[in-house]
């Protein structure tokens, strides 16, 4: 794929989409609207079909909004973006001239919605913004930009939303980085915007989580503002006022990616091989470990013994993360890695257990 950007800011200038989570009144729209307009954004945002989780809380306004979204652009100068879930949502947003259309994340997740908006986009040359699959799968996501792609449109960009997940966590939905971050080192002209909103589903963490994606090089921001964010119709916990975006915005710090500077260079480099290093023997000694325990598989199985012992899992979770402690290392990080290894290990004696050939084992 051959992706164009939709934006293309200059490098180390972020991409800032803001606007409503949903548009409710023309005042509200246009309140916002003047409010952004000063700080010069790239783009203004407004939902006026809202997917919500539950029936009977506010949908959308409706096409009526499309109305006010082509006032915004009068007004202001702004170019204006909203959500389509449907062939008719296309039809309506580009017979009122809605410059860049966006899916969203529950359409990501949906093959046949995907394939229908393509097919109603196409001929249109509208730039699309795709959010992530609400399920952490990148192939969903992938595949839904492969069908706006081979429907003929090619100015794309990506926006990270965050996942569902099951349990406790202080995001509404879990970043789950590294797989933006995947789409990115597949995809290097693609511009990832980061949409904090979503991922926080609460204000106060807003600023943490924009800076973390310019940390990690996304291309910018979508983030909801609202003129009265505590009485929004929909998301009012995440929103936040146009002056409260402006002084998100001017506290981020903006770092390059790339420096001409020679001992600058010469230590990153130095370091990173030393990375490479420690990496190439973290390999080695998992390696080593899988062989001692796909010897001790062979033992259980020559013994008749079950693989797993509840106890003894339960002492090396308890010692090892201990340890990570002491070195700097997250309980959280601890537990993931050790299940993976763990879980691995089980992986090799189940296959030794069914059907290895003890001889070459042994020696
Ligand atoms: C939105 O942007 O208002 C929205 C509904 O987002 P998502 O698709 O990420 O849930
Ligand atoms: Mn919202």
């Amino acid at each position: 794929m051959n992706i164009k950007a939709i934006f293309n800011k200059t490098q180390g200038e972020p991409i800032i989409i803001a606007g409503p989570c949903s548009a409710e009144s023309e005042e509200q729209v246009l309140k916002t609207a003047r409010g952004l307009a000063k700080q010069k954004i790239d783009l203004f945002r407004a939902g006026i079909w809202k997917p919500r989780t539950r029936p009977g809380s506010f949908e959308g306004v409706g096409r009526i909004g499309l109305k006010w979204l082509q006032k915004v652009k009068e007004e202001t100068g702004l170019k204006v973006t909203t959500e389509v879930a449907n062939r008719e949502h296309v039809f309506e947003a580009l017979k009122h001239d809605i410059d860049v259309l966006w899916l969203g994340a529950r359409t990501t997740v949906n093959p046949f919605s995907v394939q229908e908006i393509a097919d109603a986009i196409e001929g249109s040359n509208i730039p699309i913004m795709i959010k992530n699959p609400i399920n952490p799968d990148l192939k969903l996501w992938l595949g839904a930009i492969e069908r706006i792609y081979k429907s003929g449109i090619e100015n794309i960009a990506v926006i990270h939303r965050g996942f569902s997940h099951h349990g406790d966590s202080r995001f509404r939905n879990v970043p789950r980085w590294q797989i933006p971050i995947e789409l990115k080192r597949q995809f290097p002209q693609l511009e990832v915007i980061c949409d904090n909103s979503h991922i926080c589903g609460r204000r106060d963490i807003l600023q943490e989580v924009a800076q973390k994606a310019m940390d990690l090089d996304f291309n910018g921001l979508m983030t909801e503002t609202h003129p009265d964010p505590d009485n929004a119709w929909s998301d009012s916990a995440q929103q936040i006022t146009p002056e409260t975006f402006h002084e998100l915005v001017n506290n981020l710090v903006l770092r390059s990616t790339s420096s001409n500077n020679k001992s600058f260079i010469e230590t990153l480099e130095h370091l990173r091989s030393e990375i490479d290093e420690i990496d190439t023997e973290l390999i080695n000694t998992l390696g080593r470990r899988m062989k001692i325990a796909d010897k001790i598989g062979l033992y259980k199985k020559e013994n008749n013994i079950a693989i797993l012992q509840t106890t003894r899992w339960n002492e090396i979770l308890d010692n090892q993360i201990a340890k990570g402690k002491n070195v700097g290392l997250s309980e959280n990080f601890m537990s993931i890695i050790l299940r993976a290894i763990h879980q691995e290990s089980i992986n090799h004696q189940a296959e030794i257990m069914n059907n290895a050939e003890l001889e070459d084992l042994k020696g």
